[in-house]
């Protein structure tokens, strides 16, 4: 999602657009991948320190919220984010090299419905952790370290 979609929806959602939130949309639409909070506060450190981390966490919550960002749990067990398409399906990570896939299946989705109703509840929001082994890491034997840092582009 691009810098200008991402200012869009929270704008639409009623959002003010400040200064500190358009330098955090601004790194966040340059990401591909995951990437940490971590990751973010250091960019931001060098280049708008005056965006604290107070501000940082409650910006990734909003999108979040809005579904256009995913928080995900790494092989490591670390929490990383990924900028996502706001409709709804799940990743699964690739528990040798980190990667992230997509997974979306509305029979998942009928069973999970019916099978919550089964125990006489109304399922209102699920998540998911799913953890795997990717194709290049299941056909290659030789373990590869765990990708945590995503590519930044334009910087
Ligand atoms: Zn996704
Ligand atoms: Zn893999
Ligand atoms: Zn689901």
């Amino acid at each position: 999602m691009r810098e200008d979609q991402l200012r869009a929806l929270l704008v639409g959602a009623g959002y003010k657009p400040t200064t500190p939130r358009g330098h955090i949309l601004a790194l966040i639409a340059r990401r591909r991948g995951v990437f940490s909070a971590a990751e973010l506060l250091e960019v931001l450190g060098e280049r708008a320190p005056e965006v604290g981390r107070a501000t940082l966490f409650r910006t990734l919550d909003i999108l979040i919220g809005l579904g256009a960002l995913e928080r995900v749990r790494l092989p490591g067990g670390q929490e990383a984010y990924l900028l996502c398409d706001p409709h709804h399906h799940h990743h699964v990570v690739c528990s040798s090299c980190g990667v992230i896939g997509e997974v979306e299946s509305g029979a998942l989705e009928r069973t999970l419905t019916a099978a919550v109703e089964d125990s006489g509840f109304t399922l209102r929001s699920h998540a998911l952790e799913l953890s795997g082994v990717c194709a290049p890491c299941a056909t290659d034997a030789s373990p590869r370290p765990v990708r945590t840092a995503s590519i930044v582009e334009g910087v």
